[in-house]
């Protein structure tokens, strides 16, 4: 009996898990997993995950000091 194992993608770019490093994030009850290359668009730009993350519109982006 075979088990098809499930492979993840990251949010953004749809790049699975075979090909790059995700990361396992858990956001208003949910799942998703986001790619190394795009966890900076997470921390920086959320606004950018919209419509791709749920509630993405709620992030606040975080600010740097300058
Ligand atoms: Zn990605």
């Amino acid at each position: 009996m075979s088990e098809t194992q499930k492979i993840y993608h990251c949010l953004n770019c749809n790049t699975s898990e075979n090909d790059i490093p995700l990361v396992n994030l858990v956001y208003t009850g949910k799942q998703a997993f986001i790619c190394s290359n795009c966890l900076p668009l997470l921390i920086h730009h959320p606004q950018k995950l919209i419509g791709k993350l749920d509630g993405a519109e709620n992030i606040a982006p975080f600010q740097e000091e300058n």
